[in-house]
């Protein structure tokens, strides 16, 4: 529903957008009306905008609906219906009026400075629109869903209890190594008995994606999904850099890790259910007990962070904008979702207690500021960033809260959370190495067999992989990417986080030195939203868009430095 602050002012006040025929009056005015001058094609701008904000926030309810209780039959078909009766019907019209735009001789009258992102963002999709891909997009998100559900499914009874996978991690902490391995165990193969409906799953999307590429006259999807994603700025053989350049400085240092925690645990050879445990056999941390707690600390943390920050976060708390306890029904993961139409945002995760949790929450904290910050933008592209400075508002707000942690962990224990961070920041690079490069492969060689991806995968298991031994385990390791959500849901969402990474460290590399004009940056180029190219939010922020070694190597560098000043 519309914000008081931000009422509606070309869709009626009283419109209820959820039927098609409430919504279709709407596109046929945009359509019809004329544009006679810059004026009418800017109020046309903001108008489109409106409704299309209005009908995003539809899809966003229904979504978040769905995901708090996939096994809510209703909220499914809501959902289903958004997808299938909806949006489907949107996406032509939309292409319409971008058409309609693109065409105008008006745009080119309208100031760059203010324009220039949005024109070149509509000109990239009316290109790459094709009306016989609309239909083939329903069939992908139809195909997420059930990978969805599937994965929603995935319970274990396991000491006495039907748990599911999210609360079976909390064993991979447990000091107990027989536990550990009994629980690892059991997941693995409750995993492994969906492999195969999910490698079917996996096949059909692949190859629903290579004929959308070609629908759009691209060789192949990752030409399609760089021109989708309108990565601007950067280029398949940029990504080729990073994974050179994490192969050179990451993978080096979190080998070396590793092979300490090994020493550490004193076991020999390292096996995949000793990657979390306590080194020193200390309990696990649990930082908070239950969602009342986590909300508290971390509410405390903003407000140190920046008063105003910490103030909107206790808005989003009173208005009910927080969905933090895992519960079964519930999707996996966690995310930030955006009411566009009330430009506020949402928080959703599954919180068992964990030290992760508090990542998760400070992350999508990180993600909602972003929200309020460009709220003010009226149009509707202005207020939110591609995923690559997205993230670093994210990644960037985990480091800027890094030194108020003791919120949540005293003495020793800040020390564990302190060093769990930032070696948790050096395993992430190869991780996203071994995905971005996963589906370089994937999408470039679309006729490949199972096999084939199996083998590719164990490939860049070997480039980018820890030390873990997975002898007696092979099909684990082999089906590790299907724990992946993104493959399914979001292809070639992935590089993105890296990229961020290296934003959100300089972000922290400037709050050493004067944290005060980093916050100050950081929040400025928040308020830019998406209306500046990705180079120019880097460096508001006080960061280079570079993702090569030159940035890679003294970066990994700097966290090494940091981890060696934190005792073991
Ligand atoms: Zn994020």
């Amino acid at each position: 529903m519309p914000n008081k602050e931000f009422p509606r002012r070309f869709v009626k006040a009283d419109a209820d957008l959820n039927e098609w025929s409430v919504i279709e009056p709407y596109f046929d005015a945009l359509r019809d009306r004329p544009l006679n001058d810059t004026a009418a094609l800017e109020q046309w701008l903001l108008d489109y905008s409106e409704l299309s904000a209005a009908i995003d926030e539809v899809g966003t309810d229904r979504h978040v609906k769905m995901t708090c209780q996939t096994d809510d039959e209703a909220r499914k078909a809501a959902f289903l219906d958004f997808i299938e009766n909806i949006e489907p019907r949107c996406k032509p019209r939309c292409h319409e009026l971008n058409v309609k735009y693109a065409a105008c001789p008006l745009a080119k009258e309208l100031p760059a400075e203010r324009y220039h992102v949005l024109d070149r963002s509509v000109r990239a999709s009316v290109e790459l629109f094709r009306k016989e891909n609309v239909a083939l997009q329903t069939e992908e998100a139809k195909l997420s869903q059930q990978f969805q559900e599937i994965s929603g499914a995935q319970t274990v009874e396991f000491e006495g209890k039907e748990q599911t996978l999210q609360q079976l991690a909390l064993y991979a902490e447990n000091t107990d190594r027989e536990l550990r391995q009994r629980a690892w165990e059991v997941e693995a193969k409750r995993r492994l008995q969906d492999a195969d409906k999910l490698e079917g799953i996996f096949d059909q999307m692949i190859r629903l994606r290579h004929r959308i590429a070609q629908n759009a006259d691209c060789a192949d999807y990752r030409e399609y999904a760089f021109k989708a994603k309108q990565r601007f700025d950067y280029t398949p053989e940029d990504c080729l850099a990073f994974h050179a350049a994490v192969e050179k400085s990451a993978v080096p240092l979190f080998r070396a890790m590793q092979e300490e925690r090994k020493r550490h645990l004193g076991v020999d050879p390292l096996r995949p259910w000793d990657g979390s445990v306590d080194v020193f056999a200390r309990p696990p941390l649990r930082p908070f007990s239950g969602a009342e707690a986590l909300c508290q600390g971390a509410s405390h943390i903003f407000h140190k962070v920046d008063d105003a920050l910490g103030a909107q976060f206790d808005e989003m708390n009173a208005a009910g904008y927080l969905d933090l306890e895992s519960r079964k029904g519930k999707a996996p993961g966690g995310y930030q979702a955006t009411y566009d139409e009330e430009r506020h945002p949402f928080i959703f995760m599954n919180a068992v207690g964990v030290q992760r949790d508090v990542r998760t929450l400070i992350h999508e904290g990180g993600h909602a500021f972003h929200c309020y910050a460009a709220r003010h933008d009226p149009l509707l592209p202005y207020r939110s960033s591609p995923i690559e400075f997205a993230e670093v508002a994210s990644f960037g707000m985990e480091l800027l809260a890094f030194d108020f942690l003791g919120e949540f962990y005293k003495g020793d224990e800040l020390d564990r959370a302190k060093r769990a961070q930032l070696e948790g920041i050096i395993g992430i690079f190869p991780w996203v190495a071994t995905i971005d490069a996963f589906q370089h492969f994937l999408y470039t060689k679309p006729e490949h067999t199972r096999d084939e991806r199996r083998a590719a995968w164990l490939d860049l298991r070997e480039r980018f992989g820890g030390i873990a031994d997975y002898t007696g385990y092979e099909d684990a390791l082999a089906y590790a990417w299907q724990r992946q959500l993104h493959l399914f849901e979001v292809p070639f969402y992935y590089i993105e986080y890296g990229i961020a990474k290296l934003g959100a460290l300089q972000v922290w590399r400037n709050a050493m030195q004067d944290r005060a004009s980093a916050t100050a940056r950081y929040r400025k180029a928040l308020a830019l939203g998406g209306s500046r190219p990705l180079p120019e939010l880097f460096e508001t922020a006080g960061a280079t868009f570079d993702f090569s070694e030159r940035t890679v190597g003294p970066l990994v560098e700097l966290v090494k430095q940091e981890l060696d000043k934190i005792p073991a």
